[in-house]
């Protein structure tokens, strides 16, 4: 934990210096993942920012992780962001990402702050969503300062339950 801690506060440091290091919408939290393996899910869940909210109840038509199965959201809390539900976007790096737009993801974990850099909507920070279970990053949380909020999953890596 100390180590990844310790990681992550240097990255940052060099981000700030960077602005083009900054953790882009569309980068990949793999580097992310050989650390996790490392620690037990209560160390685990004391790093994530994990959402209080639970499964909504009465829905059976989930929308699942596709790595682990865990339940993210489902087909209902499916919205329209600027007349889609599906966006596509590329990062600096050309990395690109197919998403869809909805409105929670209580399967959905946070990792590190908002930001504004790369923002993919006009007036909404992000900030990066991985599987609360697996943590493999499924997308991310978007938020305005008029307190709309959505979530932006990774379409290649949820499946429908059904
Ligand atoms: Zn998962």
């Amino acid at each position: 934990m100390y180590f990844l801690i310790t990681y992550i506060t240097i990255f940052n440091k060099t981000a700030l210096k960077k602005p083009g290091m900054l953790i882009a919408p569309n980068l990949s939290l793999a580097f992310l993942r050989p650390q996790h393996k490392k620690y037990s899910n209560e160390k685990l869940q004391s790093f994530i920012d994990v959402e209080s909210k639970e499964k909504e109840a009465g829905s059976e038509d989930f929308i699942l992780c596709r790595q682990c199965l865990q339940i993210v959201t489902n087909k209902a809390e499916r919205i329209e962001v600027e007349g889609s539900h599906c966006h596509t976007f590329a990062n600096p790096h050309g990395i690109i990402y197919d998403i869809g737009c909805f409105r929670s993801a209580a399967g959905c974990g946070h990792v590190g702050s908002y930001s504004y850099e790369f923002a993919w909507f006009k007036g909404f920070s992000w900030r990066i969503a991985v599987c609360k279970l697996c943590l493999t990053h499924l997308g991310w949380l978007f938020d305005s300062q008029s307190n709309k909020s959505f979530y932006g999953l990774i379409l290649n890596r949820i499946i429908d339950s059904a």
